[in-house]
């Protein structure tokens, strides 16, 4: 059984005292369903402040990227071995990284043998563009950002996959229930390929992309489906809420 998880991605959103007041709107309520991981993921310079405020709750902590060296003279980045002593996942790839940074392949999967060794819980982000999503090739696009992302890598224990169409981030496009689903089920196929049958089902993999309350359960209903990386309606407490919620009676 893979327990459903809810990420909230802030990106680059709240101030320390806007982090504190988001979090004190959602943290009794989001503490009491136990049946999902709720991670929180505020900026770096919040995590700290954060993480004082959910000590002894149930909600858990990530950040939104790393830097793959442990330490040294590499001038404002955050090391693996800081963020351990932090927070518990970290989102990797994230395609805002890709596109914004020029994250590779390879340095994601630098990041993600970083973390891992740090013994964070990455949270591994793959999807197509537009213009690949149009032209018929993003099971192509996700096979390869998943094997690129994960060589070398022999156990995935501790690591969960996120299905971002591109198109869909931050646009209010969603993908549909079906199509997610049938994507995040061709992955699971592609990790089995990779590992083997009892790895692909037990890794969690969730969909990303303009999730809302109102569209949540369209996802969490599929099969395949074991959540959502969360963007925008994650910086609005009573969204979030109520798509935890959803997910805890979802998927009971
Ligand atoms: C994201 O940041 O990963 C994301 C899916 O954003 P949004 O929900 O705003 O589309």
């Amino acid at each position: 059984m893979r327990v459903p998880i809810i990420a909230g991605n802030w990106k680059m959103n709240t101030t320390v005292s806007e982090a504190i007041k988001l979090v004190n709107e959602m943290r009794s309520r989001l503490d009491e369903i136990t049946n999902v991981d709720k991670v929180i993921c505020p900026p770096f310079v919040s995590l700290a402040a954060v993480g004082e405020l959910i000590k002894g709750s149930s909600i858990k902590l990530g950040a939104q990227n790393l830097y793959f060296e442990e330490k040294g003279a590499y001038t404002g980045e955050i090391s693996p071995l800081m963020l351990a002593d932090l927070c518990e996942f970290v989102i990797i790839g994230h395609s805002e990284r890709r596109q914004y940074f020029n994250e590779t392949g390879e340095i994601i999967n630098n990041k993600v043998r970083a973390a891992l060794r740090a013994g964070l819980k990455p949270i591994l982000c793959i999807g197509e563009r537009l213009e690949e999503n149009e032209a018929g090739r993003t099971k192509e696009v996700v096979t390869e950002q998943l094997r690129s992302s994960l060589a070398g890598i022999d156990y995935l224990s501790s690591l969960t996959i996120a299905y971002e169409p591109v198109w869909a981030i931050g646009t209010g496009k969603a993908a549909t229930g079906e199509q997610a689903n049938e994507t995040i089920s061709f992955i699971r196929h592609n990790v089995a390929k990779l590992y083997d049958k009892e790895i692909a089902q037990d890794v969690r993999i969730l969909y990303g992309g303009s999730v809302t309350a109102e569209n949540a359960a369209e996802f969490i209903n599929q099969p395949e489906i074991d959540g959502a990386l969360v963007g925008g309606a994650s910086l609005k407490a009573p969204q979030f809420m109520r798509i935890v919620k959803q997910t805890s009676e979802i998927k009971q």
